[in-house]
Order: structure tokens, then C-alpha cells, then sequence
């Protein structure tokens, strides 16, 4: 008697967790619209209770083991299913101190920086040019040679290596983080209206830098091949001669803290914007 008894209670524990499984998945496809976070609480909430009951009232052994295993198996995958959310956690809250691959970051600047001085040393020449809001638009119209290449110092070191075909002429370094081209030659305009009291010594490395950052929101970085420096410019202007900071702190400033700062201007400007629009449909709705 006891027995059949226990044999029945063990289908019912086994019908019982086919069921819950069930109705689980069911559950979990109904409510897709809710953000995973909270899906996922709810689930390992109603596991730990399935758990609990089962160890405390000793009844539907089977169904609180597999809550168990499958409680345990959710909480190991925390970490895999939320990394997204992790990473984007430690960014805004600065314990990630480097932006995602798709920008210029840290690294990028590190490379360029550790090519600029090889090439310094060396004395070779070089320009680089790192796009910050602007695009440089006309590498396509023949004025340079697409690459789309991570920004290695070594390929940057042997583009500028003289007798390399594209010596000549600038990197492009984009958005992304990538060096776009090499051998771009910068449009000069034929007024470009130097100031020669700070630049009349100047070639046409130094002038093409100052006139595509005078034209465009980009930043050059000027190795020169005469006089073994490395120099920095932006909106028309070599900025260590005003700036008393090194290329790296230059760079990090105009690169990543000031970009950083506008988005998020960008951003809080928006979302006052939306604000504001959603408070005044609400006022035309009320009347
Ligand atoms: P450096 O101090 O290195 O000598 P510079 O300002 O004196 O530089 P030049 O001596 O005239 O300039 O350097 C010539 C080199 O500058 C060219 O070989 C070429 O690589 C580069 N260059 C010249 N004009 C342009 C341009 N319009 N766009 C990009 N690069 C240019
Ligand atoms: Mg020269």
C-alpha cells in the first residue's frame, strides 16, 4: 500500500515539474516585452520558493531538486547573460577607463604616439590626422589610399618609412579608431592666410596641418623631419606653443575627455528637449 502510494506521489512530482517547466517557458515567451533583468529575478524567485518548500514540508522532492540545479545554473550565468550591462555599469561609473573599440581610445592614441616618437628618433617625417567630428570625405576622390586598418604603431611606422609608396602625405585616422588612409594629401587653399609671425618658417607639412584643422573638427599630429618634433595641431593652431602639456596629454584631452563631455551634453540636451515636448503634450492634452 505504502508503496503504490509513494509511486503515485512521485508521478505527481514528476507531472508536476513537466507542467512547471511548461508553463515557464510559456511564461517567459508572453511577457518578452519585459527588460531580461527583471524575467530573470522573477524566474530565481519562484525557483528559490519551489526549493524551499520542498526541503521544508519534505513533499515534491523531484521538482524542488530541479529548481535547485536549474536556480544554480541561473545564477552561474549571470554574468555571461548581464556582461553588456556590467560593462556598460563600470563605464559610466569610470572603472572601465577605456571607451568601446569603436572609438578612439587610450590604445589608439598610445599607438600613434609610440609611432610618432620611433619615426622622431629616426628622423622621418610623418602627419597624422585623427578625425574628431568631421569626416575627412574626399580619400575616395583620389586624394588618398584606403587601408582600414587597426592603428598598429608598427604599420604606422611603415607607411612613414621613407621610400614607402605612401610616405607622402597623411594617415587618416577615423572615427572608429581605424586608420582609414595613408599618402592623403591635404587640400591647401590657395589664400590659407598663415600667421607668419608664429609659422613663416613653416613647410608644407606644418601648413597642410594647420589648414585641413583650420577647415575641419580633426586634430594633426606633425612629426617633424627637420627639426626632430613632435607637435599637435588644432583649429589652425600648434597648441604646445599656448598649451604648456605634452602631446599625450593634448591628444587624451581633445580625443576622449572633451568628446566624452559633449555627449554627453549632447545627450542631456536631448533628454531636456523630450522633457520638455512630453510636458507640454501633456498641458495641450489637459485642455
Ligand atoms: P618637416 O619639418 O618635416 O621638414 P615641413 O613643414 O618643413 O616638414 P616639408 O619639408 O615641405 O614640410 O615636407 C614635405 C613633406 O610633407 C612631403 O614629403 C609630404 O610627405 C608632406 N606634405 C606636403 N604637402 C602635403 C599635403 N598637402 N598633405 C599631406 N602631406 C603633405
Ligand atoms: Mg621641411
Amino acid at each position: 500500500m505504502l508503496g503504490s502510494s509513494s509511486t503515485l506521489i512521485m508521478l505527481l512530482d514528476i507531472l508536476i515539474v513537466t507542467l512547471f517547466i511548461y508553463n515557464l517557458l510559456k511564461i517567459l515567451q508572453s511577457v518578452g516585452g519585459l527588460p531580461l533583468a527583471i524575467r530573470f529575478v522573477t524566474v530565481a524567485f519562484i525557483l528559490s520558493v519551489i526549493s524551499w518548500v520542498s526541503k521544508h514540508f519534505h513533499i515534491l522532492i523531484f521538482t524542488g531538486w530541479v529548481a535547485d540545479k536549474v536556480l544554480a545554473i541561473l545564477l552561474i550565468s549571470v554574468p555571461i547573460i548581464f556582461q553588456p550591462e556590467f560593462r556598460r555599469a563600470l563605464q559610466r561609473f569610470q572603472l572601465l577607463r577605456f571607451p568601446s573599440s569603436k572609438s578612439i581610445s587610450f590604445r589608439v592614441i598610445d599607438e600613434v604616439l609610440l609611432a610618432s616618437e620611433w619615426l622622431r628618433k629616426n628622423g622621418y617625417g610623418a602627419l597624422i590626422i585623427i578625425e574628431r567630428d568631421d569626416v575627412i570625405g574626399d580619400v575616395e576622390a583620389g586624394r588618398g589610399t584606403i587601408i582600414d586598418a587597426l592603428p598598429k604603431a608598427k604599420l604606422i611606422e611603415t607607411i612613414f618609412y621613407p621610400g614607402s609608396p605612401l610616405h607622402d602625405g597623411a594617415v587618416i585616422i577615423n572615427q572608429k579608431g581605424k586608420i582609414w588612409a595613408a599618402g592623403y594629401v591635404v587640400p591647401i587653399p590657395e589664400d590659407i592666410n598663415i600667421d607668419t609671425s608664429l609659422y613663416s618658417h613653416f613647410g608644407t607639412r606644418h601648413t597642410a596641418a594647420l589648414a585641413i584643422t583650420r577647415e575641419k573638427d580633426v586634430v594633426a599630429i606633425i612629426v617633424s623631419e627637420e627639426k626632430k618634433w613632435i607637435k599637435i595641431a588644432y583649429k589652425g593652431k600648434i597648441l604646445d606653443d599656448t598649451f604648456n602639456a605634452s602631446p599625450r596629454e593634448i591628444l587624451t584631452k581633445l580625443l576622449i575627455r572633451e568628446k566624452e563631455e559633449e555627449k554627453r551634453k549632447k545627450s542631456s540636451n536631448v533628454k531636456s528637449r523630450n522633457r520638455r515636448q512630453r510636458k507640454k503634450g501633456d498641458r495641450d492634452a489637459t485642455e
